[in-house]
């Protein structure tokens, strides 16, 4: 009968103790990290598992009493695009194997993360008798509906999520929204169950405008756009540049517009951060945008607060870290509506949705927004109170925790012969 409390979660490209917020480094990274700390304080001995993806990182790191990471070298140690990770998967499975021998350990549950991971629970099924619990973060049946050069790698990714769906023990759908995806375009086999992403609402939240703005430098009276996250097309940044250098207020208003994340010269982030850049001195917003580069997550609560609006203009998004964060801190979001953000934002309520890439519809809900100030303390306040209630990490870890007690527990039942 298994009685271990260990858990792994498995996030084979997105290591969860590195810097956020650069290429590749996001939503994922955030959730295995807060979702494993999390977990540890409720009692759980919780791994989180990650490729070395540069030899100079330590190979294990404490985050907390209960949760660290472990970093496996499978594939050469320096970095290796997603898309041609999924050739290392059996190293990392025998790796793992070896790891989990040679500490004593006994997970009792896998829960792995985007395609690849999946893969990597899939096969470790076969070696021992373990629950898989896996979250998509990404869908490829989504994702290639939107792209125009489909990757070799589309065939093998679609087939392992398909099989991960109808195998797996259980499927985490992070919205709604993502559990229909996979219900229309995967599979109507599996079990799904909806289980949000969440935030830290202690982190987010803490500080006023006024403190924040005098901290960081921003004039009291100016009126701020802000954008966080990866600089990928997908992210829609053009949307927004395209807005603010259409809106009504420029003239009106001390306008400014923020867009925060990193990049690193001559890589895909790199690359579109100098569109973006050669963009806004196309459009002559040059004087009123500012890129600040990578924020972390120390400073970003301040960010948020000294916002008035918080753009989220994805092409698509399966949940969609950055508006709940926003939320969290009494900012409004402004976002496309699409995916995860239909959950997520409450149209009217806690900002507003608008159609994807439609930058006059963007110029106008920042616009309203920025023009109606008792409105936009409304709508903040009723953000807070949204996330406070449906997405705390504490919250978001409550439930995973009482999903993976239930499938240990029945595992256990189905091992056990006076039981079967
Ligand atoms: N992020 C950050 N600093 C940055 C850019 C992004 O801390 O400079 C964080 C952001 O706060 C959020 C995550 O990266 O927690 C992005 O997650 P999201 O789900 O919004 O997008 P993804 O990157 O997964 O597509």
């Amino acid at each position: 009968m298994i009685t271990s409390k260990s858990i792994a979660l498995i996030s084979v490209h997105g290591d969860p103790a590195i810097e956020i917020g650069k290429e590749e480094a996001g939503g994922q990274n955030v959730y295995v990290r807060k979702v494993g700390e999390a977990l540890g304080n409720l009692g759980w001995q919780v791994d989180l598992f990650t490729r070395k993806s540069n030899a100079t990182q330590p190979t294990v790191v404490q985050h907390t009493p209960n949760c660290r990471t472990i970093r496996l070298v499978a594939g050469p140690e320096e970095f290796v695009p997603r898309q041609n990770i999924y050739g290392y998967v059996p190293e990392f499975v025998q790796e793992f194997l070896k790891f989990q021998e040679q500490q004593h350990l006994d997970y009792g549950l896998v829960h792995t993360n985007y395609w690849i991971s999946a893969a990597v629970g899939m096969e470790l099924k076969k070696f021992q008798p373990i629950q898989q619990v896996h979250t998509y973060h990404s869908l490829g049946a989504v994702k290639y509906k939107a792209v125009s050069t489909i990757p070799m790698i589309a065939t093998t990714r679609l087939a392992v999520e398909k099989a991960c769906l109808e195998n797996a023990d259980r499927i985490v759908a992070t919205s709604p929204q993502e559990k229909e995806h996979m219900r229309t375009l995967v599979s109507t086999k599996g079990q799904i169950d909806v289980i949000p992403c969440g935030t830290d609402i202690h982190q987010f939240g803490s500080f006023s405008r006024s403190i924040a703005r005098e901290t960081l430098g921003i004039p009291q009276d100016s009126s701020v756009v802000f954008y966080v996250g990866r600089f990928d097309r997908r992210k829609g940044i053009e949307t927004l540049v395209r807005a603010v250098s259409r809106s009504t207020l420029r003239d009106q208003q001390d306008l400014r517009l923020i867009i925060g994340g990193g990049w690193r010269p001559g890589q895909s982030d790199g690359k579109e951060r100098d569109r973006i850049a050669s963009l806004v001195e196309e459009l002559g917003i040059t004087d009123l945008t500012s890129f600040p580069g990578r924020i972390g997550h120390d400073e970003l609560p301040l960010y948020y607060a000294a916002s008035n609006v918080c753009v989220v203009p994805s092409h698509y998004e399966p949940f969609g870290l950055v508006a709940i964060e926003a939320m969290a801190s009494r900012t409004p979001v402004v976002a496309s509506d699409v995916g995860g953000l239909q959950f997520t934002v409450v149209s009217e309520e806690t900002g507003l949705l608008c159609p994807a890439q439609d930058d006059a519809a963007f110029a106008v809900a920042i616009d309203r927004i920025l023009s109606h100030p008792d409105w936009q303390t409304q709508l903040g306040q009723a953000g807070r109170e949204r996330v406070q209630s449906h997405f705390s990490w504490d919250g978001v870890a409550r439930q995973l925790s009482s999903l993976y007690s239930t499938l240990m527990l029945q595992s256990s039942q189905s091992l056990d012969p006076a039981i079967a």
